[in-house]
């Protein structure tokens, strides 16, 4: 019997009632005779409910603060289920992320993770302890603690399997598996047996929250058997892996969503002499994330670029380009909020032509606008209005064959 990684959301963490539970399922799987290494994340909705009283203070926090303040959340969760474990019989002990050797870079809000000096954990696996680690959190070679980006513990949990080397890495959550879309908006999505690391890469870069895509790169980097399930049920999750067996030969495998869109459009802009590329280098030495760009047709010397950034890092992106305006030389930056992406993935997709006219045709009978489009070979996204999301979603869903089939009904004899 082998290691095995276990990540415990907000939600399966949510009262001492669920950590109870979750301390169940972690003594059966010690019973059997598994090392266990497990992340929690901090309690139900309590990671917003720290952020609020930041903001309370400050519009824009100190982001190194803001990092002290947030990891506190997980810091009472892997305590309440060490305790759990505890009170139980089992051995158990909390290990904060820096206790844990997970070492990031230098960067608050967004870290990402550089190496993980696993010494501690594998001190402490050798005395016979379940180790429980906080999720979402690092430190900087500077003793600076860091957080991984919200969402973050399932990150945590896969660079931990990655460096123990462990069997499997479990994402218990309080949806069954990865289904064909977020199933709290489309009530018709299908479980999936199993998903390849590409397509589940794109479906949680392009809004599916369930595994933060940073777990799925690292996951795939690393050849990290990935297994998402409920932490309610003893239900079969999703597996994600290298070779997923093609669900029927279906082009489409999902439907994500994103309604955190902003767009940005810069008018006058030099359209010679490097500008474009002065732009993008401003906003990423920010750390400003940019999707979607289209420029504009160019006006004798001026041309205009409008792109997306998450709502997120609006405030931010405006704040750096009106500080930058001489330097970059262009008149005027408007801004649209009100607006999400809505995409469709498969690896189908590669050799079947007419998907994007497919997917344009559909949105249209429903008289959706599209406002930008992005594609790549396994995927098309387009930006509409919010307000029209969940009714692009379940039209997709629809026309690409994803819901549920119909059940058979047994009539009486
Ligand atoms: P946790 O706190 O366990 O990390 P999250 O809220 O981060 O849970 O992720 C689980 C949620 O992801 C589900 O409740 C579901 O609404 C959402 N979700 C979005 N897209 C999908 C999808 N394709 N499959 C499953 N869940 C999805
Ligand atoms: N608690 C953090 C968040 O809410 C990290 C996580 O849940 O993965 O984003
Ligand atoms: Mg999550």
């Amino acid at each position: 019997m082998g290691l095995i990684v276990q990540k415990y959301g907000g939600t399966s963490v949510g009262s001492i009632e669920r950590i109870r539970r979750v301390a169940e399922r972690i003594a059966a799987y010690q019973q059997a005779g598994h090392e266990l290494v497990v992340v929690v994340s901090a309690m139900g909705k309590s990671t917003d409910t720290l952020v609020e009283l930041a903001k309370q203070i400050a519009v824009y926090p100190s982001e190194r603060e803001l990092d002290m303040l947030l990891t506190t959340g997980e810091q009472v969760s892997i305590a309440l289920l060490a305790i759990t474990l505890q009170q139980i019989g089992i051995d158990a002990v909390s290990l904060t992320g820096w206790q844990a050797g997970i070492r990031t870079e230098p960067i608050h809000g967004r870290a990402r993770v550089k190496e993980v000096d696993n010494r501690r954990i594998r001190a402490e696996l050798a005395k016979g302890r379940v180790v429980i680690v906080a999720g979402f959190q690092g430190v900087t070679d500077e003793g600076e603690i860091t957080t991984l980006g919200r969402g973050g513990s399932d990150t945590s949990a896969v660079v931990l399997a990655a460096s123990l080397q462990a069997e499997r890495c479990e994402i218990y959550t309080d949806v069954a598996g990865v289904y064909t879309a977020d199933p709290r908006v489309v009530p018709s999505a299908q479980k999936l047996a199993s998903i390849s690391y590409d397509e589940m890469l794109e479906l949680a870069s392009l809004g599916a929250g369930v595994l933060h895509p940073r777990s799925v790169e690292a996951a795939k980097k690393y050849r990290v058997k990935l297994i998402v399930r409920s932490s309610f049920t003893d239900e079969e999750g999703t597996y994600i892996k290298e070779d997923a067996e093609m669900e029927t030969g279906r082009v489409v495998s999902g439907v994500a969503h994103d309604e955190h869109v902003a767009k940005i459009t810069v008018n006058g802009l030099p359209a010679s002499g490097g500008a474009l590329s002065k732009l993008f280098h401003t906003l990423a030495s920010a750390q400003v994330n940019v999707d979607i760009i289209i420029q504009g047709s160019v006006a004798g010397e001026l041309t205009n670029v409008s792109f997306t950034v998450s709502t997120d890092d609006l405030p931010k992106a405006l704040e750096v380009l009106k500080a930058n305006q001489a330097a970059l030389r262009f008149t005027q930056v408007e801004h649209e909020t009100g607006l999400s992406k809505v995409s469709i993935v498969g690896a189908g997709m590669i050799n079947n032509p007419g998907v994007a006219a497919e997917m344009f045709r559909q949105l249209a009978e429903q008289e959706i606008s599209i406002r930008m489009v992005s594609t790549s070979d396994i995927k098309v996204s387009c930006v509409i209005p919010a307000e029209q999301t969940t009714l692009a979603v379940r039209t997709l869903h629809t026309a690409f064959g994803l819901d549920v089939p119909e059940q058979a009904v047994v009539h009486g004899q």
